[in-house]
């Protein structure tokens, strides 16, 4: 098992129970369902079959819902339209674009784009500056050459889109994903921590939100989103646009580092073995990059095409699984990310200072007496996160009654999530279970020490206080 987790983005080539049972023995921790395509029929069949290869392998594996966002799109066109450098072409909102203009899914193009302003299609293959607003639509100059389809992305920069980041076809596929009991579901487009807070609202307790960081509004409003999102993915497809590809790998690494000394869980996306959509094998700097962002100290690395369309699926969640262990097992990481050494762990997000006493005592006591594991009871995840926000040099095995948090759970860096029967709840019963798994997994043998944290009494959340360290 990994500390660095899967995800894959399930889609036509991973749409049937044996496909879904062969990426999840793979590996897959986390199954991403694309709001943006696909049927909601389909997704109640592929959320079935993900359910039923968990069971098998017993392990959790979560469910992830990303809403599309007000993603701008080419509208259709009666066939490509090439554009060569010095063109003029015209761009209006479909409803209203005639003859040979160009149509797009964006009601407000005419309103918010101004002479001067770039705009990218096809992930930035074509680029277009504006040069004015006319009668029949947006002018704009080709600066670089290609061929206008329907439904290419239209990348407009952040400053300058106005509407909220959640559709009317998102409220519908957010009722229709909670209706499916995932357990986490994604904000694409996100701008700022309101757009956030507004979908929390929204879910309340059903599921914890993910924000997609693809705007450069986004990264300099990374901080306050930190405090709201329960988690945040680095959608380096959008982002690659939105921003200068070359600043899309030192985003990363702010970002990453930003999350963990927030205690929230961060995704790498996109791109990450593209090349695999074709081929059985990774290129070098593909496995370079997913390399790279166990290394940065990423929770989750996210397959996108690979295994949503891909002809190699499962050698692509191979190849992820193949490279996160290599760098895990080499043990570069036993003493994580080098940035977490030089900060003061004091100010992780929401947690008070007993919580975050205990957190960084629970790491320094498992360094200290070499324990082979950690043991974390818990009811909402919350304590086994920022645990893991830590990155201790061993695996936590994190015991909770609630069905929800041991699926949540299994998107968080290190944490091998153990389900307990809401029976007899007690800590004697529930650290016995723990360690039964900790012995029954090969990581420790009877008489190790271990690390063990809980609140009690335990059925009150948010009471994280103790810190034993027992005996197998
Ligand atoms: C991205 O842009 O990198 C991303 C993950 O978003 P989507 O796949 O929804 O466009």
């Amino acid at each position: 098992m990994l500390r660095t987790k899967i995800i894959c983005t399930l889609g036509p080539a991973t749409s049937e129970p044996d496909d879904i049972a062969a990426v999840v023995a793979c590996g897959m921790d986390v199954a991403r369902l694309n709001m943006a395509h696909g049927e909601e029929d389909d997704r109640a069949r592929m959320v079935e079959s993900v359910r039923a290869a968990a069971r098998l392998e017993r392990r959790p594996v979560a469910l992830l819902a990303d809403l599309g966002g007000p993603k701008i799109r080419v509208g259709r066109l009666p066939k490509p339209v090439p554009v060569s450098l010095g063109d003029e072409i015209v761009m209006a909102y479909e409803r209203r674009a005639t003859g040979e203009v160009i149509p797009t899914t964006y009601e407000r193009i005419a309103e918010d784009v101004r002479p001067g302003i770039r705009v990218a299609i096809d992930d930035g293959l074509i680029e277009l500056e504006c040069t004015g607003v006319g009668a029949d639509g947006v002018r704009f100059d080709v600066l670089r050459n290609g061929l206008i389809r329907s439904g290419q992305g239209i990348n407009i920069p952040s400053g300058v889109v106005s509407g909220s980041s959640l559709t009317e076809k998102d409220l519908v596929d957010l009722d229709s994903a909670l209706a499916l009991g995932v357990e986490y579901v994604g904000l694409s487009f996100v701008r700022s921590a309101a757009d956030v807070a507004e979908l929390k609202r929204r879910v309340g307790a059903r599921a914890l939100v993910v924000a997609k960081i693809e705007m450069a509004r986004a990264v300099g409003a990374i901080d306050e989103i930190l405090d709201v999102a329960d988690m945040v993915m680095i959608a380096r497809g959008d982002l690659g646009v939105e921003l200068p590809f070359e600043e899309v790998p030192l985003a990363q690494k702010q970002i990453i580092q930003k999350a963990n000394l927030h205690a929230t869980p961060v995704i790498t996306a996109t791109q990450m073995l593209e090349s695999m959509i074709h081929h059985p094998r990774p290129t070098r700097a593909e496995a370079s990059d997913v390399a790279n962002a166990v290394l940065d100290g990423t929770d989750c690395v996210m397959l996108s095409g690979e295994t949503a369309i891909g002809r190699h699926p499962r050698l692509a969640v191979e190849a992820a699984w193949r490279i996160i262990a290599e760098i895990e097992k080499s043990g570069v990481l036993a003493s994580g990310p080098r940035y977490l050494a030089d900060v003061t762990p004091a100010d992780r997000k929401g947690a008070s200072p007993t919580e975050q006493a205990i957190a960084c005592g629970v790491v320094d006591a498992a360094r200290q007496i070499n324990a082979p594991a950690v043991l974390v009871l818990t009811t909402s995840g919350f304590s086994a996160r920022l645990v893991a926000s830590h990155r201790p040099p061993v695996p936590i095995f994190a015991v909770t009654t609630d069905p929800q948090t041991y699926s949540q759970l299994a998107a968080v860096w290190g944490i091998w999530p153990v389900l307990a029967g809401r029976e007899r709840i007690s800590y004697e019963v529930l650290s016995d279970l723990g360690k039964r798994e900790i012995l029954d997994s090969g990581f420790g043998a009877r008489g190790d020490s271990i690390v063990v944290t809980a609140g009690v009494p335990f059925h009150e959340p948010g009471t994280t206080n103790t810190l034993r360290v027992e005996r197998l």
